[in-house]
């Protein structure tokens, strides 16, 4: 089970590893700064590094089909002959995409504050995010962008805590999900708080504090069903 660095500081974006598996899928590593694809949020793309100057070019992150494996997908046409079972690597994720990933995912944190009604679907890229609403009341457009810009200038701390699933299991409220169920089995859970503003199980990477969202913004709400309302993020300054 690869030991998951993003969990407790989304910020890191190197560590040393260990190569522990090689397979056609990929490269599992001890220990990962990489966030895989999970939870709607697209995975870390990077680099691994060896020690004499190979470079490996690491296109996406996914979840094996073991549980806590994580599978460090290189980019077509990448040789992984060169590499070898017990190999020390530096990990290096692409910053500017888990920057991105960070921002508009916790942005995703305040529509929920902002929109009282249940997910029902969520996608989070380096280019947009979406997140569906089981409603049929209409949103309106600027009133959701007065509320986030409110809640990012509000600067306010994100931080996450572990709970048990006991815990959870007593408070179901704190699943505003319906699509993604908080990952089960380890015992705990992961929860993500948004001082005053959010609180709900997350496994994701976030910022550490409402101000660095920055200029996000809704760029669309569109009717997908009688039952869903989906609301579109992206970036004010391009
Ligand atoms: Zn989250």
């Amino acid at each position: 089970m690869t030991e998951e660095l993003f969990r407790e500081d989304a910020t890191l974006d190197r560590c040393e590893a260990t190569i522990v598996a090689i397979e056609e899928a990929g490269i599992e590593l001890d220990r990962t700064v990489f966030y895989p694809h999970g939870g709607g949020q697209a995975g870390d793309a990077g680099e691994l590094l060896a020690e004499d100057g190979r470079v490996l070019p690491i296109a996406d992150t996914r979840k094996g089909a073991r549980a806590g494996q994580i599978v460090h997908v290189p980019a077509a046409g990448a040789d992984l002959g060169l590499w070898r079972v017990g190999e020390r690597v530096g990990a290096r994720i692409d910053r500017d995409r888990r920057d991105a990933h960070r921002r508009f995912h916790s942005a995703t944190h305040l529509l929920c504050a902002l929109v009282p009604h249940p997910v029902d679907g969520c996608s989070i890229t380096a280019a947009y995010a979406r997140l569906d609403f089981h409603m049929n009341e209409p949103l309106d457009k600027a009133a959701l962008n007065a509320g986030i810009a409110r809640l990012v200038a509000g600067a306010h701390p994100v931080t996450h805590r572990w709970i048990s699933e006991a815990e959870l299991d007593a408070n179901p409220g704190l699943v505003r999900s319906m699509s993604v169920q908080p990952p089960r089995g380890q015992g705990r859970v992961r929860v993500i708080e948004i001082a005053g503003v959010d609180l709900q199980p997350c496994g994701g990477t976030h910022v550490s504090n409402t101000a660095e969202i920055g200029a996000v913004v809704v760029t669309k709400i569109e009717k997908k069903s009688a039952m869903t309302r989906r609301v579109v993020l992206g970036f004010a300054d391009g």
